[in-house]
């Protein structure tokens, strides 16, 4: 018999996951403990020092969590991942990781809003600073690195309007300047983009979204890719210089290819705290046994309601990239020919009061700030997420008065486009 690669469906119901051996459980228990009883002392003395793997405490590393880790590493195509309690504790680690004060790392403008304020507010009281360049211009990542440069991070397909990046062309920029390419796959899944096959170095999630997909539980992973050399430019002490706390370890020259993941939860986890808790990660699991096929269902319905909506008269226009029709078709047909994902925004002939009076008229979408749910959720920018800005700010973040985001769920697509119908007639 010749060794076979299990495929990605079978992957996300099997990979990391053994019958527990303890009790022959199939499903992944629910490690609720907060430690692990030690073998003896100086087993304990080696998981301390790193010379030896094993759980001491839930904060560093926990069982649930670690096949939630190994499942979305198989998936993704990495080497290893570190389980946190959220999207933003994922970056917040990666970066922690990364950099030091004074310095800097360029990020696309087009990002979830939260991490437009995480970059632009919080990393500033660390010294952190953020340089903002346009994804769809891949030079204006390159004329703004310098000496203090440490990174680039994209959104493999941004928000808010659901546009895929040309991930290949600026990971080529940062390897031409020996910089680590940080890619969020959140809203497109490894289901449908695989951002290390483009040249990434590190994948974030939130596992909050698709990736859990029902809208019940908080989480985050960081997946090490295993091809950055975190050595080479000395810019990356964390990873290249002995650790005091572990007895002079070098992380990088002991864990080579996933020295980046072990970085992040023996530095950044143990000290950060942002543990998911094993709960969380268990829905998470279970989540993405069926992430292939709520994907796809995903993409087909929002493929059906965007035709549906163009054709509507009362629309003025729709951006979904799975349109023939739509400027981000070609990347979207490049990085991921199973759909365009679910999220996408259009706009309302009748402007900002037309899109209050649409969003209240709605019955089965939920009226909401997330995306990813199982369950089909609208939002009307202008009046909830971008109220604070001025007109033409709004306009600028593509969140102008009339736009509205949609995030189609896996519901029957007729009742979906049922349910917008009757909203458009009262508004
Ligand atoms: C939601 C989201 C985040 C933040 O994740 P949380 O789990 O809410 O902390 C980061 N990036 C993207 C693209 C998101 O949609």
């Amino acid at each position: 018999m010749t060794a076979r690669n299990p495929g990605f469906s079978t992957l996300a119901v099997h990979a990391g996951a053994q019958p527990d051996a303890a009790t022959g459980a199939r499903a992944t228990p629910i490690y609720q403990t907060t430690s692990f009883v030690f073998n003896d002392a100086d087993h304990a003395a080696a998981l301390f020092g790193l010379q030896a793997f094993g759980n001491i405490y839930t904060r560093i590393m926990n069982p649930t969590q670690a096949v939630l880790e190994e499942r979305v590493a198989a998936l993704e195509g990495g080497t290893a991942a570190l389980a946190v309690a959220s999207g933003h504790a994922a970056q917040m680690i990666v970066f922690h990781t990364i950099m030091r004060p004074g310095e800097n790392f360029i990020a696309a403008r087009r990002l979830y809003g939260g991490s437009i304020n995480q970059f632009g507010h919080s990393f500033q009281s660390f010294d952190w600073h953020v340089r903002w360049a346009d994804p769809e211009d891949p030079a204006s990542f390159e004329s703004q690195i310098d000496d203090k440069t440490k990174a680039i991070f994209i959104e493999s397909l941004a928000n808010p309007g659901g546009t895929f990046v040309d991930i290949a062309a600026i990971a080529d920029i940062a390897h031409r300047h020996g910089l680590p390419l940080i890619v969020d796959n959140t809203m497109a899944t490894p289901y449908l983009v695989r951002p290390f096959e483009h040249g990434a170095d590190v994948v974030v999630h939130s596992l909050t979204k698709f990736m859990g997909g029902h809208g019940n539980s908080m989480g985050g992973v960081i997946v090490d890719g295993g091809t950055f050399d975190w050595s080479a430019s000395g810019k990356y002490p964390f990873l290249s210089e002995p650790r005091p706390e572990y007895g002079g370890v070098v992380l990088h020259s002991t864990f080579g290819n996933f020295a980046f993941a072990i970085a992040c939860r023996v530095l950044g986890l143990r000290d950060l705290g942002p543990a998911i808790s094993p709960f969380n990660a268990f829905l998470l699991l279970t989540g993405i046994e069926t992430l292939p096929l709520r994907m796809q269902r995903h993409c087909d319905n929002a493929l059906a309601v965007a035709r549906w909506l163009k054709a509507n008269d009362k629309i003025s226009w729709v951006n979904y990239s799975g349109l023939e029709s739509d400027a981000n078709h070609a990347l979207q047909q490049k990085y991921a020919p199973r759909g365009g994902g679910a999220v996408f925004t259009f706009g309302l002939k009748g402007g900002y009061e037309a899109g209050k009076r649409f969003v209240e008229g709605l019955q089965m979408f939920s009226h909401l700030a997330n995306i990813g749910d199982t369950r089909s959720l609208v939002i009307h920018p202008a009046s909830t997420t971008h109220r604070q800005l001025a007109e033409e700010q709004q306009v600028a973040a593509g969140a102008g008065p009339d736009v509205v985001r949609l995030s189609v769920g896996i519901e029957d697509v007729a009742d979906i486009i049922a349910d917008l119908e009757q909203a458009l007639a009262k508004s």
